[in-house]
Parts: C-alpha cells; sequence; structure tokens
C-alpha cells in the first residue's frame, strides 16, 4: 500500500487566500519565510485574443511557493491552470504583472536568457512525457545538462537512476518502455539538474492508478528527500491527496486553497467550483 510521507510544515504556499477570501483579489499574505520562497507571481494577468475577444485566462494572480512544498493547482477546465503553469514556468510571458523565480524577475530577461534559467532552475514532468524518441534513457536524462554544458555528474546520475528504477533500462529508447517507465525517465530528466522547482503538468493523467501513485510517490520523495518545490497541475483529487496544498483556481482567480487535502475533501471543493 502507498503511504504518503507528506511533510505538513505549513510552508508549501502562501496564497493569503483564506477559506473566506473574497475571489479575484491580490492576495499578498501569509507568504513563507521570503528566504524561502522561490517562485513568486505578483498581481499577474494573462490575457488573450484581441481587444474586441478578449479572453481573461488569468485575472490578477498573486501568491509565492516555498523550498521543499509540493503544490497541486486544481480547477474547472478553463480556469487557467495552464495558462497559471506556463506562466509561472517562464513557458509564456504575462500580460501583467510579474514573476519570480529564485529571485529573478522573468519578465527582464530576454529570450535567450529564460532558455537558460528554464534549463538551470527548472525541471519539467509533462503528461506526455516528452522524451526525445532517438536518445537512450541515459541520454534523455542527461539532456538537461548537455544542453546547458553542464557536466554530468556520476554519483547524482546513479543515485537518479536508482531512485528512479530505471538502471537496467538506460541503454533502451523510449518506445522499448511502459508509460510508467517512461514516466519515471521524465522525472529523472526533470531532477538531473537539482532545479529550483519542478513543474508537472498532469503527470499522472496517462497512466494506470498503480504506475501514477509510483510517480507521485517520486515526486514525494523529491520533496521530502531533496527538499525539492514540486507544483503539479491535476484534475485527480487522489493525486492532489499526495501533495502538501491544493490551489483552486476558478476563471482566471484564486478560489481558496486546502491544505493537507484528502481526496474527499478536493472533489467536494471541486464539485462545489463547477466541476466533478
Ligand atoms: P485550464 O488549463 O484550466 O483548462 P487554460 O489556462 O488552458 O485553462 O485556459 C484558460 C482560458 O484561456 C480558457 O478560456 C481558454 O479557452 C483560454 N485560452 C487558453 N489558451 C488560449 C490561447 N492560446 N488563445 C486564446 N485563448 C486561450
Amino acid at each position: 500500500m502507498f503511504l504518503r510521507a507528506g511533510r505538513r510544515s505549513g510552508t508549501g504556499t502562501g496564497t493569503g487566500t483564506g477559506e473566506n477570501s473574497p475571489a479575484g483579489t491580490d492576495r499578498t499574505a501569509a507568504d513563507p519565510d521570503p528566504g524561502d520562497v522561490v517562485v513568486r507571481l505578483e498581481s499577474v494577468r494573462r490575457v488573450y485574443g484581441t481587444a474586441r475577444n478578449e479572453v481573461h485566462a488569468l485575472r490578477g494572480i498573486s501568491l509565492s511557493f516555498a523550498r521543499g512544498g509540493f503544490t497541486s493547482v486544481m480547477g474547472p477546465s478553463g480556469s487557467g491552470k495552464s495558462t497559471f503553469l506556463h506562466c509561472a514556468a517562464g513557458l509564456d510571458r504575462p500580460t501583467a504583472g510579474r514573476v519570480y523565480v529564485g529571485g529573478t524577475e522573468l519578465g527582464a530577461l530576454d529570450e535567450t536568457a529564460l532558455t537558460v534559467l528554464r534549463r538551470e532552475e527548472l525541471g519539467f514532468v509533462f503528461q506526455d512525457f516528452n522524451l526525445v524518441r532517438s536518445l537512450t534513457v541515459e541520454q534523455n536524462i542527461t539532456l538537461p545538462l548537455r544542453l546547458s554544458r553542464r557536466r554530468v555528474d556520476r554519483a547524482w546520475l546513479d543515485d537518479v537512476v536508482g531512485r528512479t528504477g530505471l538502471g537496467d533500462r538506460l541503454r533502451h529508447r523510449p518506445a522499448e518502455l511502459s508509460g510508467g517507465q517512461q514516466q519515471r525517465v521524465a522525472v529523472a530528466r526533470a531532477l538531473i539538474a537539482r532545479p529550483t522547482v519542478v513543474f508537472a503538468d498532469e503527470p499522472t493523467g496517462a497512466l494506470d492508478l498503480r504506475t501514477g501513485r509510483e510517480i507521485l510517490a517520486l515526486l514525494r520523495h523529491a520533496v521530502d528527500g531533496l527538499r525539492q518545490t514540486v507544483i503539479m497541475v491535476t484534475h485527480d483529487p487522489a493525486a492532489a491527496s499526495h501533495t502538501d496544498d491544493v490551489l483552486f483556481l476558478a476563471d482566471g482567480q484564486l478560489a481558496g486553497s486546502l491544505p493537507a487535502p484528502t481526496a474527499a475533501a478536493v472533489a467536494e471543493r471541486l464539485a462545489r467550483l463547477g466541476e466533478d
């Protein structure tokens, strides 16, 4: 049986969103210790489309994520989860507001500097694994290091490979692996450069229940054992129950948070937000 080894220190996120906070206002209270903050959004807005046909995907989001926290981001379809993840991870630029990663304001960076920051400070795990088909497992795992011309730390590689149980698969290509094994490669790749924060976009969405739990356990260990920060978008209340906090989005706004979430409590909150 899977047992969650959750840290419940309360330092995972600081949204300032109590249960009773009105949606849509900027929230800056209750931030974690400033020295612990690794990602910060200040009044982030993202508008798509033209002036005549605007879509307000994010309507002013302010929150902080602390080192060593595992946070889920949830909400109905179209509530802004992907847009949030893309803006927080420097894959998209907000229309207004600021995003800081490890003290660097992303808006101040040109595309080249942003790419370097993403490579060096961020890890990514996607629903569809996003592995390079022509590379072996080992080459996929070490790709972020090669892209930033960093040396492979053999001991660390062995550690990551051992942790993800890929030791006997290093010379295989992704097509020779199961979905769960491919996602293990993606987790190893996300951790190899010891990033400041790992962004996971529906990392269990393509996996069966048991394999999904194994991936969540790996992410959980990255948080508890390595003091990584993991921010995960998910639709699945059971997946969210492996995290320290859930942030709920609705219509581009923060609609509250839920510390120490159980699957039942998450499902209930989601139902109230219009999704079951
Ligand atoms: P979620 O991930 O919660 O489903 P998204 O962040 O994908 O939500 O979308 C939020 C809103 O922004 C939705 O109304 C969506 O249709 C809109 N949107 C997302 N991406 C684009 C885009 N590239 N162009 C126009 N509208 C977009």
